[in-house]
């Protein structure tokens, strides 16, 4: 789960990384209202979850209440690489010496966080990497050890942080952030910029923080900051019934039990000439609400023409996902087709039980091969 810069600064606060302060504002009067508040000259930086905000045009400054607020209603509404700017965040504007980059993340190679440190910040760290390589710093953390503070010296003394005073700064604000990163359950912590002011004060003044989904049972509080209104409605969906379900751009809707099977079903509607309308994976279940559920989501979705159900059972018997599907169409109505192939634990017993039923749209196929052949035929026709 990504969180917005101004959520991920609310959790550096919290860890006690020096952040600016600010307001959350909706409106152009909200984003006056703040930069009243917090006083002198602001910078109203739009609130997206992608990055590079600042070269698009969504964040600016402003003297002054007036200006922030119509800096507010030029950023309020924009589109930033297909994310609609919904919210600002009005901070206190910060004088800017020099821009550092600091993150943490996971090297899975190395099955380690790994820290990134470099005094050449502000810009993308891709770049910086590629053009500089020499300049970017990289530690990877024990995680049984844990963090060591002689590392983030470490850090410093290789990215070329020479002031001791910065140093003193830049060396508690690393050991924060791992704090944070493993308090969190983070998969990024990134600050980029990282500042030092004209009087060397080191800050954040940006944040970058993906929290582990996986975790999220442990920070409720982070959960909640989730922002429904930001996801497309179908996956929102999915969330709320909990079905794991990935929209694609095709006609055709697939469910199947593991992931491996249902990427296995995305190529073959390929291979048959059809587009997947999306990906939902019914897991280890199969009982009746899970394929209802995973059925109101997928058909949710306007754009698909034809179903198709394929399952393999070994755990989850072939017998239990047909009364599931049965039960599924008595209790909701779908006009679509819906071929379903059905294989492994009592495969013969659930295809027997689909086809004596009364459904006019479902249609039983051995292979996976001929229930994708089948579906596009049918979605075609639909
Ligand atoms: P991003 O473009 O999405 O990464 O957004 P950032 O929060 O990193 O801001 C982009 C750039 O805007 C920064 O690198 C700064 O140069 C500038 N910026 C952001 N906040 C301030 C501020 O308080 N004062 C000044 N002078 N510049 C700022
Ligand atoms: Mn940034």
């Amino acid at each position: 789960m990504d969180l917005y810069e101004y959520q991920g600064k609310g959790l550096f606060a919290r860890f006690g990384i020096p952040v600016s302060d600010g307001l959350l504002a909706t409106s152009p009067e909200e984003a006056r209202a703040a930069a009243e508040e917090l006083g002198g000259q602001v910078v109203v930086k739009a609130q997206v979850l992608t990055g590079g905000r600042g070269k698009a045009g969504g964040i600016r400054l402003a003297g002054g209440p007036e200006e922030a607020e119509s800096a507010a209603s030029g950023i309020l509404g924009m589109d930033i690489r297909g994310h609609l700017v919904r919210q600002v965040w009005i901070e206190k504007a910060s004088d800017i010496a020099k821009e550092y980059y600091l993150s943490v993340t996971f090297d899975r190679g190395e099955k380690k966080p790994l820290f990134m440190l470099t005094t050449q910040g502000g810009v993308d760290i891709e770049e910086v990497a590629e053009r500089a390589p020499e300049a970017l710093a990289r530690l990877h953390v024990d995680p049984l050890v844990g963090f060591q503070p002689f590392q983030a010296r470490w850090l410093c003394f290789t990215a070329g942080v020479d002031d001791p005073d910065e140093q003193k700064q830049v060396v508690a604000l690393v050991g924060r952030l791992y704090e944070a990163f493993v308090g969190c359950d983070a998969m990024l912590c990134e600050v980029n910029p990282l500042i030092v002011t004209p009087d060397g004060e080191v800050r954040a003044l940006d944040s970058k923080f993906t929290v582990d989904d996986n975790a999220l049972f442990r920070h409720p509080d982070i959960g909640e900051m989730r922002d429904l209104e930001a996801a497309d409605p179908q996956e929102r969906l999915a969330r709320e019934k909990g079905v794991t379900y990935v929209k694609l751009d095709g006609e055709i809707g697939i469910l199947g039990n593991g992931a491996g099977l249902v990427m296995s079903t995305l190529d073959v509607i390929d291979q048959v000439g059809g587009r997947p309308a999306n990906f939902c994976d019914l897991g280890g279940g199969g009982d009746a609400q899970g394929v209802v559920d995973a059925l109101e989501v997928i058909t949710s979705d306007p754009q698909v023409r034809g179903i198709l159900f394929n399952i393999f059972g070994g755990i989850t018997r072939c017998d239990e996902v047909a009364r599931g599907i049965l039960e599924a169409l008595d209790r909701m109505t779908i006009g679509l087709p819906i071929v379903v192939r059905l294989d492994g634990t009592n495969a013969e017993e659930g295809r027997t039980m689909l086809a004596e039923a009364p459904h006019e749209t479902l249609h039983v196929e051995e292979t996976m091969l001929s229930a994708a052949e089948r579906v596009v035929e049918l979605a075609g026709a639909a």
